[in-house]
């Protein structure tokens, strides 16, 4: 074995030599913005075998055990993966300001820097977070040509998510790469925190375990603790474990592991829980069940007093008879599309009916949360835009669009009749998608390009006007959009709506995904993926978002900002950045 001190003094020669100083990691990571009082996870790692009194570690020049008032724990080859950790957990900083974190070991130094920000007056009684999941310029453009039409230029009337006061450009990249995914970046709407791909509610240290890498407190975690009586609400159309529902209450390196996220969902107990993903709330014994234990979170849930509903109907039911709590799960895994649902009765509407629509699940979530003595913080995404555009769908993607617009308008109506409730309608990453004319069955020629209308060509679509909640009863319009993905894999496309149900653009073929040879017919054009060849599906775009809001505090958004700012502004909405609170401090004491 190498002792410490030769590889320490390796290290330093390296660092030296101007190599990157990849042996050592502080967790939160330099430059992290962090909320006065909220808790988190200190890290060190530093690389090879050290014994504890090798390490320091300062705060602003007083040692980190004195600042934080807590005596770390050092684990000398951690999970026995060869570098050494000193933590301490479950901490949190109590005075505003800069701060600058040493760690030397050996010759080796490395140092970061961090914000702590207060928020000590809570201006909003309550936060309603709408995520569209991969919400794009296109997919917004697109919903507003559907649901309000465009005539010489002019769209018929604004959406929702459009008609806010305020807005801003959001940037999307994580720790680890340009391009983010749903997992991570809802963490750092949720936390504050940036984190990396797969990752929520904690940093991505080198733990092996899933479970034991640093963690940041959730939003919905502050507001429980921090606003005694405070209701929480997480509302989606995807599976309810899923990562940008599960990124208001998770604390979890792979996003995949559902069990263990419906076990924190049980942990915080959101007072309002509406989705999909019921397979995960069964035991293995049910055959409808896809976890991995004998765990019955229904039956659990049910313990805690929540009423349980499985329709619409039921849901509807139990927000009209004064429950206080409620776990509505309307489908094993994704709830199906607005377009399957209402207009072409594909995907999985046969076998389940009675699924609510996004706009029905928010007012049955504001509805019960709204009982509540003091004020909610709730999330409502509408996921299916993100799956439908990895699978070139974007006609499903804008009917989910238009949905979310339909739940950011039963918001509305909520906050009209108060001044108390910030509203924000955010994505969490983008997809590269765009509108460059229309397919028009009338141009001569057989192939697709043939078919496109660009500039002065293009026109205008001929979708029929839409009905009274802006869906167009049909979407095989003669002029349609040229909606397009800029990263897909091979498929083909004949640049016209997917009527049968979901498209399926690839199928397996040698560990290689190939076009789906069904979608091959005469008149498709076979397109040469431009994506690596192992993925199936397109891909996300480092693409800023766009944000808009209104209510309490939503002036503070303006220009570019990073997706960890949006925690901030909730937090400052909310009052949650206060040193510890008596109750806390005198029970830390006892
Ligand atoms: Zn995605």
């Amino acid at each position: 074995m190498i002792g410490w001190r030769s590889l320490l003094l390796g290290l330093a020669t390296a660092a030296l030599a101007g190599m990157p100083a990849a042996a050592q990691s502080i967790y939160p990571l330099d430059r992290a913005e962090i909320l006065l009082g909220s808790k988190f996870d200190f890290k060190v790692e530093v690389e090879g075998e050290v014994p504890a009194e090798a390490i320091g570690v300062t705060i602003n020049g007083r040692d980190a055990a004195a600042v934080f008032g807590k005596r770390p724990v050092v684990e000398v080859n951690e999970e026995g993966l060869g570098h050494t950790a000193y933590w301490i957990r479950d901490t949190e900083l109590s005075a505003p300001g800069a701060y600058e974190v040493k760690v030397t070991a050996g010759n080796l130094a490395k140092s970061v820097r961090w914000q702590v920000f207060a928020a000590p007056e809570r201006r909003a009684r309550n936060v309603i977070l709408f995520i569209g999941d991969g919400l794009s310029m296109a997919h917004r453009t697109a919903a507003r040509v559907l649901a309000k039409g465009l005539v010489e230029g002019r769209y018929g009337g604004e959406l929702a998510i459009d008609d806010m006061p305020h807005m801003a450009l959001v940037s999307t990249s994580g720790t680890d790469a340009i391009v983010t995914d749903s997992a991570n970046s809802m963490s750092a709407y949720t936390t504050g925190h940036k984190s990396c791909v797969n990752a929520m509610g904690v940093y991505c240290a080198r733990n092996k375990s899933g479970l034991k890498h640093p963690k940041v407190e959730t939003i919905a975690e502050l507001a429980k603790r921090r606003n005694a009586g405070m209701a929480v609400g997480v509302v989606t159309n995807t599976e309810i474990e899923d990562a940008t529902p599960a990124g208001m209450v998770a604390h979890v390196r792979r996003r995949s592991d559902y069990d263990d996220i419906v076990r924190m969902f049980y942990a915080l107990a959101p007072d309002v829980m509406l989705g999909g993903g019921s397979a995960y709330f069964l035991p293995k014994s049910d055959k409808a069940s896809r976890r991995k234990d004998e765990e019955n979170y229904l039956e659990k849930f049910k313990g805690l007093g929540y009423s349980v509903a499985t329709t619409a109907t039921e849901m509807k039911a139990a927000a009209g008879n004064g429950s206080g709590r409620l776990l509505g799960l309307f489908h094993p895994s994704n709830l199906d599309g607005a377009l399957d649902r209402r207009i072409l009765k594909k995907g999985t509407v046969a076998a389940y009916p009675d699924q609510p629509d996004l706009a029905e699940e928010t007012q049955a979530a504001i509805d019960i949360l709204a009982r509540h003595q003091n004020g909610f913080l709730l999330m409502v995404e509408s996921g299916l835009i993100d799956k439908f555009s990895h699978v070139l769908d974007w006609e499903r993607a804008v009917y989910d669009t238009i949905m979310l617009d339909n739940a950011v308008a039963v918001a509305k109506r909520f906050a009209a009749e108060r001044d108390d409730t910030l509203i924000i309608v955010v994505a969490d990453h983008a997809h590269p998608v765009s509108i460059i004319g229309t397919y028009d069955d009338a141009r001569p020629g057989e192939r697709l390009r043939d078919k496109l209308g660009v500039y002065n060509e293009a026109k205008f679509p001929n979708y029929p006007a839409p009905d009274s909640d802006g869906y167009p009863p049909s979407v095989d319009a003669s002029r349609r959009l040229a909606f397009v993905f800029a990263g897909f894999p091979d498929h083909c496309s004949a640049g016209k709506p997917f009527l049968g149900g979901p498209f399926k653009p690839t199928e397996e073929k040698d560990d290689k995904a190939v076009a789906n040879e069904s979608y091959c017919t005469p008149q498709a054009t076979r397109m040469e993926g431009n994506l690596p060849f192992a993925q199936r599906q397109g891909v996300h775009a480092a693409d800023d978002v766009v944000l808009t809001a209104m209510g309490p505090g939503a002036e503070l958004f303006k220009g570019r900002v990073d997706n960890t700012y949006v925690f901030r502004v909730m937090a400052t909405a909310l009052g949650l950045g206060k040193p510890g609170q008596p109750a806390e401090q005198t029970a830390r004491q006892n």
